[in-house]
């Protein structure tokens, strides 16, 4: 995990994506009437695999560049058959429930083949650009009348840029309005190959300061602000902060966002604001959500970090 985008034994080298043919990549999810994912309507493409942990993260299931799988106990009816696939004898079945040793499982994944009621699913499916592009041009029209387009989220879509980049040209090419949602954590030569095919950055900053960014992400900001200076030099650039109660929404570390946006030149700062609906998907991974105690700000909160920003004559918005 010491590694940015396209060195890292975690989201795959170069030469691993190749050896797939024709090239697929690794999706959880495309969301169609997307309007939070910049301008107009959207469908959002939702690729797996990040270098980084953020401990507030809403979609954990991108965390891993392979399928995985999520439990739901209420749809589970105790028939067995999931029991009786496992290969490693991971999963126990009782008169009262369902358990699955985390540790043992090898993820075959013949589980959430056989489960009926999908109370084991299976999170992250291959598709060829073909097929993403399928669905992505039945809302074409959309696009058209409400300035919207298509944008690329996970997860990291820079974790599979090849892909990325396939998908994007192909979306360029239908005249469709790119945008790319990224943590900016990967080599400058990966993001610059993939931003020739994209409209606009959708770029995350989650603290200003490289320790405490160390802290909620594990991983260091020195690399990702060098990449925003690059990013908004070459495309439209717009800031984006998950707005966290007691970890990045101190006046200091806005301040220092504003003074980052205005100096490198992006249009403006999304705001947002914490939620805690991710946390139902980290224990139907099997994960224990680390915020769980973290008490919800007013409902005037995130409209005071906006000012603070705009004090400074940066542009800003909430949700969006
Ligand atoms: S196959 Fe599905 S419904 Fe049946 S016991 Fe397993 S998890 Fe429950
Ligand atoms: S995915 Fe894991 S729990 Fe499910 S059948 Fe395979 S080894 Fe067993």
């Amino acid at each position: 995990m010491g590694y940015p985008i396209a060195v890292s034994p975690e989201t795959g080298s170069s030469a691993d994506r190749k050896e797939v043919l024709p090239r697929r990549g690794l999706l959880f999810n495309i969301q169609r009437f997307s309007i939070h994912d910049g301008p107009g309507i959207r469908t959002t493409v939702f690729f797996k695999g990040c270098p980084l942990r953020c401990r507030w993260c809403s979609n954990p299931e991108s965390w891993h560049d392979h399928p995985e799988i999520a439990t739901y106990a209420a749809k589970c009816t105790r028939c067995g058959r999931c029991q009786k696939v496992c290969p490693v004898n991971a999963i126990a079945v009782s008169d009262r429930e369902r358990t699955i040793d985390r540790q043992a499982c090898n993820l075959c994944l013949k589980c959430g083949e056989v489960c009926p009621t999908g109370a084991i699913a299976i999170t992250g499916q291959w598709m060829t650009v073909a097929e993403v592009m399928k669905e992505v041009e039945a809302d074409g029209l959309f696009y058209v009348n409400s300035g919207g387009g298509v944008t690329l989220s996970g997860g990291e879509p820079l974790a599979q840029w090849e892909f990325a980049l396939d998908l994007l040209r192909e979306c360029q090419a239908k005249a469709f309005h790119t945008a790319l949602d990224t943590c900016g954590y990967a080599l400058w030569e990966v993001l610059d190959k993939v931003l020739d095919y994209t409209d606009l950055v959708l770029y995350d900053i989650k603290h200003m300061d490289p320790g405490r960014h160390t802290e909620g992400t594990g991983k260091t900001n020195g690399l990702i602000l060098d990449n925003a200076r690059r990013t908004a030099a070459k495309r439209r650039t717009w800031l984006r902060v998950p707005l966290i109660p007691g970890y990045n929404d101190s006046v200091e570390n806005l301040e220092a966002v504003a003074r980052f946006g205005l100096e490198i030149g992006a249009e403006k700062v999304s705001l947002l604001p914490y939620h805690v609906w991710g946390q139902s998907k980290w224990e139907r991974l099997g994960r224990k959500y680390p915020l769980e105690a973290l008490p919800m700000p007013p409902e005037s909160w995130a409209g005071e970090c906006r000012k603070v920003i705009e004090s400074l004559g940066l542009k800003a918005t909430v949700g969006r």
